[in-house]
């Protein structure tokens, strides 16, 4: 998250939009439970959706000349937002462009789907993304959070990734300038970093990529609670255990926050359900750390990102609706 030396704290509440460069404003009313897999979040202040890099760099420049914070969204399929929502601007990324350079080398926009992409390369004979197809982000989420599943992951198969600066300007960094680690990528500590705006991947060829694909599908539907809201799972593995081995171990199945609970199905799932808050979800994140610390001596880390609602406890948000 970018965050520039100024945040807002003046809130226009009369200027509801505003039009730059074909971009959309929207001021207060966008609520982040709207883009969110967890469904939680209150209003952001201001919220742009955009579908090309121009319209990024746009957004970004804005921000700056305003000394607005943003943060970057994609599926929003790994963050816990906050209920009082975020007080600077939320950039819905929909860069959603997929282009074949050479076979088996896909140059695939930030907002294009990742199960998308991983099912395509599949039925096209490609191997690499085959666990891809089961992970409801984007191609920028992916490679910013180094997703992955099954002994696959994102970095794997990078060959290089576009990045937008805070001060507006394009780099393309090669696989071999980026170190990579289990959910960890060098974005998350990029000081300049805006956007990831475009990821090139490079595959090989494989007649059996569509088969293993499926069986990965297969086990995911039988052992993760699919049909509810999750970010998928909660904390890292600590090395050598499985997080949801030992929630579970620790009698945790099923245990509640408010609207906020532990899947049944799988415990490193949280689920929420009815009217569950960011408060519920946190307390219960916590509480599960605590336990397990408790009965194993381990300390869980979230895999999940918070995005707190502001960087400084005088900040003035908008009321929650
Ligand atoms: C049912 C379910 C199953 C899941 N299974 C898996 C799994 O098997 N393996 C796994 O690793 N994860 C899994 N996840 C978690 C999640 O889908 C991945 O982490 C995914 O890569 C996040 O992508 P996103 O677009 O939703 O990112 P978001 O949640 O929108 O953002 C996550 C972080 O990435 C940053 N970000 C997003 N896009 C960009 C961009 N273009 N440029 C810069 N920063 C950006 C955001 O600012 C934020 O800090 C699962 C989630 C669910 C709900």
């Amino acid at each position: 998250m970018h965050q520039p030396t100024t945040t807002i704290t003046n809130i226009h509440k009369t200027a509801e939009e505003q039009v730059r460069n074909d971009l959309q404003i929207i001021r207060h009313k966008k609520l982040l439970s709207e883009l969110s897999t967890w469904g939680i979040g209150g209003p952001c202040n201001y919220f742009v959706q955009l579908s090309n890099l121009t319209q990024l760099i746009s957004a970004v420049r804005y921000c700056n000349e305003h000394s607005i914070r943003f943060i970057i969204v994609g599926k929003g399929s790994n963050c816990l937002f906050d209920d009082h929502g975020f007080d600077g601007c939320v950039i819905l990324n929909q860069i959603r462009f997929l282009e074949r350079v050479q076979p088996g080398v896909y140059r695939v926009g930030s907002g294009y789907a990742f199960n998308r992409l991983g099912v395509q390369c599949c039925n096209e004979g490609y191997s690499g993304l085959e666990f891809a197809a089961g992970i409801p982000g984007t191609v920028g989420g992916a490679a910013y959070m180094n997703a992955g599943a099954n002994g696959q992951e994102t970095a794997d198969v990078i060959d290089s990734v576009e990045i937008v600066t805070v001060d507006g300007r394009l780099k393309t960094l090669n696989r071999e300038e980026l170190s990579f680690g289990y959910r960890k990528s060098p974005f998350q500590e990029m000081e300049d970093l805006a956007a990831v705006t475009a990821v090139t991947f490079r595959l090989i060829p494989s007649v059996s990529a569509k088969e293993r694909q499926q069986t990965m599908l297969a086990k995911r539907k039988m052992s993760q609670p699919l049909a509810q809201r999750s970010a998928g799972s909660v904390f890292r593995n600590p090395l050598g255990f499985s997080a949801g081995d030992l929630i579970e171990k620790a009698g945790l199945k099923g245990f509640r926050v408010g609207g906020a609970k532990v899947s049944e199905i799988h415990a490193n799932f949280f689920i929420s359900s009815g009217n569950c808050t960011s408060r519920d979800m946190r307390e219960l994140i916590n509480l599960v750390k605590e336990k397990v610390n408790v009965k194993f001596g381990i300390q869980l880390k979230e895999e999940i990102r918070y995005v707190d609602a502001c960087n400084s406890i005088n900040c003035n948000i908008y009321d929650i609706p």
